[in-house]
């Protein structure tokens, strides 16, 4: 198993929601001595738990006074927060059909009452090996290998996603590209491999350049890396990209390169107010563009587009 990829320290949760006093001091024994336990008494407040507190797994009784677990399971998909949480129903209901309607409505699987402890350990265990295998696959999918920042898939989701955001609250948006210069010569004087440690250096910076929490960066590609500044201006964005200019010109390559080589960037910024159906790609063009204009003034330098 990757286990650099599982989240050390971290447990998963399960949220328990039963009517039944018994019932729920008798799931959350089994449950908590491998899991963080939250449990809920009612239908309304399921939803309410689920929603702040994202639990990985809920399981889920089907006869509660006030909501049932089939409206229940219902609310859970219609919203985008909490549609991907897997339910188990627990059920006094041994019908055959109440099962498939469970499973008909999304449940990840359905446990008749009474139960063993070892039947509940092992179908929430199932559940959280999925979602622990689709959380590996998931972060995989949208980080650079190299670098351990986010790749361009999640750049292109995440541009777009704070695009709207900003639009519909009239708040500024941010563009970084960053380019390595002459990193062609780096490769060819040290190596490809040595290459690589460098563009893992310069992420390591940006990253630690770029503290809000609303930043985001991203290896856009080869010896290119991209942040998104959300409700950021131009002001913030150019001083932002000449202090990662700075730290990288400052930073000492020696231990990676036996000498320091001199490595420097160039970077293009932009800020705009977007409106809705605005062209993302000609923001993004816009910001290239000033990433080559301070290319060709002499590289090692800042660039702001004019908007
Ligand atoms: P400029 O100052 O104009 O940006 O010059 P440059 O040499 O940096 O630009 P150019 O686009 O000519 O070369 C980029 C180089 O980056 C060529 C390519 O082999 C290298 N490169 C791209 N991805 C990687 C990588 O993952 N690892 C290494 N070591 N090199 C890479
Ligand atoms: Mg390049
Ligand atoms: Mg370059």
């Amino acid at each position: 198993m990757m286990d650099f990829l599982v989240y050390p320290g971290e447990e998963n949760t399960v949220l328990i929601v039963d009517d039944d006093k018994l019932m729920v001091s008798a799931l959350s024994q089994i449950l908590s001595t491998k899991y963080t336990v939250y449990v809920a008494r009612d239908g309304f407040d399921a939803l309410d738990v689920a929603k702040e507190l994202l639990p990985d797994i809920i399981l889920l009784d089907i006869i509660m006074p006030g909501m049932n677990g089939y409206e229940v399971i219902t609310s859970l998909k219609k919203d985008q927060a909490t549609r991907n949480i897997p339910v188990i129903f627990v059920s006094g209901l041994d019908e055959i059909a109440d099962e498939v309607k469970g499973l008909r409505l999304g449940a990840a699987d359905y446990m008749n009452k009474p139960f063993t402890s070892e039947m509940v350990r092992l179908r929430v265990g199932n559940q959280i090996k999925i979602l622990n295998q689709m959380r590996i696959i998931e972060h995989l999918s949208i980080t650079d290998p190299l670098t351990g920042v986010a790749n361009r898939r999640k750049f292109n989701s995440t541009l777009d996603a704070e695009w709207k955001r900003a639009s519909k609250l009239g708040l500024p948006l941010g563009l970084m590209l960053i380019d390595v210069d002459f990193f062609k010569k780096c490769n060819d004087t040290y190596g490809h491999l040595k290459g690589d440690e460098v563009l893992k250096s310069v992420a390591g910076i940006v990253k630690g350049r770029a503290k809000r929490t609303s930043d985001f960066v991203a290896r856009w590609g080869g010896e290119e890396f991209a942040v998104v500044l959300p409700e950021t201006d131009i002001g913030g964005a150019t001083s932002l990209a000449e202090d990662i200019r700075e730290a990288v010109k400052s930073f000492d390559f020696s231990d990676i390169l036996g000498e320091d080589a001199g490595i420097t960037i160039s970077a293009g910024v932009a800020s705009i107010i977007p409106i809705r159906d605005g062209s993302i790609s000609k923001f993004v063009n816009t910001v290239d563009e000033a990433l080559y204009h301070a290319k060709r003034s002499g590289r090692d330098r800042v660039s702001a587009a004019p908007l």
